[in-house]
Formats: C-alpha cells, sequence, structure tokens
C-alpha cells in the first residue's frame, strides 16, 4: 500500500512537472536594442498577444543594447535553456556573420527556432530641417554636402547599419556621410528629430508615426516596390524605382530559445506564436506599422532555419561588397 502511494505521488509530481511551464517565472523577450524602438515595440505587441494564449505565461521585454545585437544573442545563446529566455531578433540574426570576424555563437547552431514573425519594411529619412522634400533632392543634396552630413544607425550589425550600408554603396557615396552608433534607432530616432544627426534607415514600425506627424522627413522604402495598401507610406518611391537597381531589403523579426530547450515547450512557445500572429489586434496593430506578418512556413520552426540559413547565403557578398566590417 504504502509503495503504491509513493508511486502514485511520484507520477503526480511527474504529471505536474510537464505541465508546469511556464509557471509563474516570467519569459523574458530579450531584445537586443533600446527600449521604444522598432523591434521592442514587434515584442511588445508579440508579447501582449501570446499572454492571451499561453495560460499563465508571464511575458516581459528586456532590453540588452549593444554591438548591433550580438550581445543580446550572446546572452540567450548561453542562457538556461528552460523557456524563459528567449531572443527576439532580426536580419541582423543572418547579417551578424558577415559584418563581424568572431561572434561568440553560431546563428544556425546555438539555437532552437521558433518561427518568424514578421516583415517589416525600412524607410530612408532625414532630419526635419534638410531643405530636400523628394528622394532626388535628397539625393542631390547629400552628394552636394558630401563628407558634411552623418548618418545614424543602430550598432554595427543593426538594420539600420545594413541598410545604411547598403543604399550608400548604391548610390556611390560610400564615405559621405560620418556613421554614427546609437543603442538602438529609438535614441537615434530622437537626436534626428532634434537635428542632431541628418539622415537614418530605419524600420517602419518606427517611422510610421514620427513620418505622419511631421517630426522627420521621409523619402523612400527600401522594399522592391511601393508598399501599395498601407494608408500613406503608398505614396512614397521604392528606392528601386529611383533608380537603383536591384535594391530590396526587408528586415524581418523571429523568435529563438537557446539550445537544448526541452521540445514540449519549445512546442507550447510555437503554438502561442502562431495564434498570436493570426490574432487580430496584433494584425492591426502591426499592418499599420507597415508590417507584413508571416503566414507561410516560415512560421514554423524548421522553414525559419532555412530561411535564415539562405539569408546568411545572400548576405555575405552584399555585406562583402558594401565594405565594412567590425571585429
Ligand atoms: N531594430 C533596431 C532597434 O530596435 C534598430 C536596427 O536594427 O537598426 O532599435
Amino acid at each position: 500500500m504504502k509503495r503504491l502511494l509513493i508511486l502514485a505521488a511520484a507520477a503526480t509530481a511527474l504529471l505536474a512537472n510537464a505541465q508546469v511551464y511556464p509557471g509563474s517565472k516570467p519569459i523574458s523577450f530579450v531584445v537586443p536594442f533600446a527600449a521604444g524602438g522598432p523591434t521592442d515595440r514587434v515584442a511588445r505587441d508579440l508579447a501582449e498577444a501570446m499572454r492571451k494564449t499561453l495560460p499563465g505565461g508571464n511575458f516581459v521585454v528586456e532590453n540588452t543594447a549593444g554591438a548591433g545585437g550580438t550581445i543580446a544573442a550572446t546572452k540567450v545563446a548561453k542562457a538556461n535553456p528552460d523557456g524563459h529566455t528567449l531572443l527576439l531578433w532580426h536580419i541582423g540574426m543572418a547579417a551578424t556573420p558577415g559584418l563581424y570576424r568572431k561572434l561568440q555563437y553560431k546563428p544556425l547552431e546555438d539555437f532552437e527556432y521558433l518561427g518568424m514573425i514578421n516583415d517589416v519594411p525600412m524607410t530612408v529619412i532625414g532630419k526635419p530641417q534638410l531643405p530636400a522634400n523628394t528622394y532626388r533632392d535628397f539625393e542631390n543634396y547629400i552628394r552636394a554636402n558630401s563628407g558634411a552630413l552623418n548618418i545614424a544607425h543602430a550598432g554595427l550589425g543593426s538594420a539600420s547599419h545594413l541598410c545604411g550600408l547598403m543604399w550608400q554603396s548604391a548610390i556611390n557615396a560610400k564615405d559621405a556621410m560620418t556613421t554614427i552608433p546609437f543603442g538602438g534607432t529609438a535614441p537615434a530616432m530622437t537626436a534626428l528629430i532634434g537635428g542632431q544627426v541628418d539622415v537614418m534607415c530605419d524600420q517602419t514600425t518606427n517611422t510610421v508615426a514620427q513620418i505622419e506627424s511631421g517630426r522627420v522627413k521621409g523619402f523612400a522604402v527600401t522594399t522592391a516596390g511601393r508598399l501599395s495598401s498601407h494608408k500613406f507610406l503608398k505614396d512614397y518611391p521604392s528606392l528601386q524605382e529611383m533608380g537603383l537597381k536591384g535594391f530590396n531589403l526587408t528586415i524581418w523579426h523571429g523568435l529563438y530559445a537557446p539550445k537544448g530547450t526541452p521540445a514540449p515547450v519549445l512546442k507550447q512557445l510555437n503554438d502561442a506564436m502562431k495564434l498570436a500572429l493570426k490574432d487580430p489586434d496584433f494584425i492591426k496593430k502591426q499592418e499599420g506599422l507597415g508590417a507584413i506578418i508571416v503566414t507561410d512556413k516560415r512560421m514554423e520552426p524548421a522553414g525559419h532555419k532555412a530561411f535564415v540559413a539562405a539569408e546568411i547565403a545572400k548576405l555575405q557578398p552584399l555585406i562583402e561588397a558594401a565594405g565594412k566590417f567590425a571585429d
């Protein structure tokens, strides 16, 4: 009888353990950039949506800025694989192997891929005091003021850095501007609005409100074509339309856990993420900010991982051609 009771108690404990995730311990979305920026916006909207379907899920956003996202990525790669520390990052996952000579994590080996969230176009923007009002005038202004202007970005390996590199190389103005790194494009945006920096390339999840209110000037979008379904970005030309042949840059976001996170936990997280991607509130908020929510197989771990592997291969030669590395 006593043995039976012990067995029953052990079985109950096992069951309780299996059901315990997430429990009361918070689930951190580690965001590699400053609070209030474009990736932080995605993380906060996603956390709000996932909270609805992962019972007890106490999501918190942890901003770990620095070194273009690589500090946060290293931190999550080395974190306890218990489903409580996740990385919410973007194209930097695929760009940093080309931009940094040394990394303390392997993007395709040190993480469990949970899935992709969205595609976010970028906008080329300038401080409100710039005399130019159209993209053409803006480009001419940059050439005429070569050496006197600066361009903000969120650190080597950030999307704004990558976009700035590719754009300056496409317009043959690689050294026309001095780069000014920030811990995210939220503080960079404050400097742009204040006129302390001149130019930036940033995700629409950070620029839509600022362009709409006239706090910064929008000049072009980085997608191959116009954003024809957005309420006002549809009026902005794409860089390709402005003659930058083949220019097409979209910043995607994905969710990652440290390698070794148990499969049932990964499944719970992926299920909750996929439900969030279908949540009308989440879709409305993100689409209003220019984002395009993922609906294809990239929302699955394997689909997203295959996509990131292809992105690494695609970005490497582009970064080499644009020509700037960090150590
Ligand atoms: N996504 C970054 C941020 O949230 C900026 C960047 O990658 O350029 O600040």
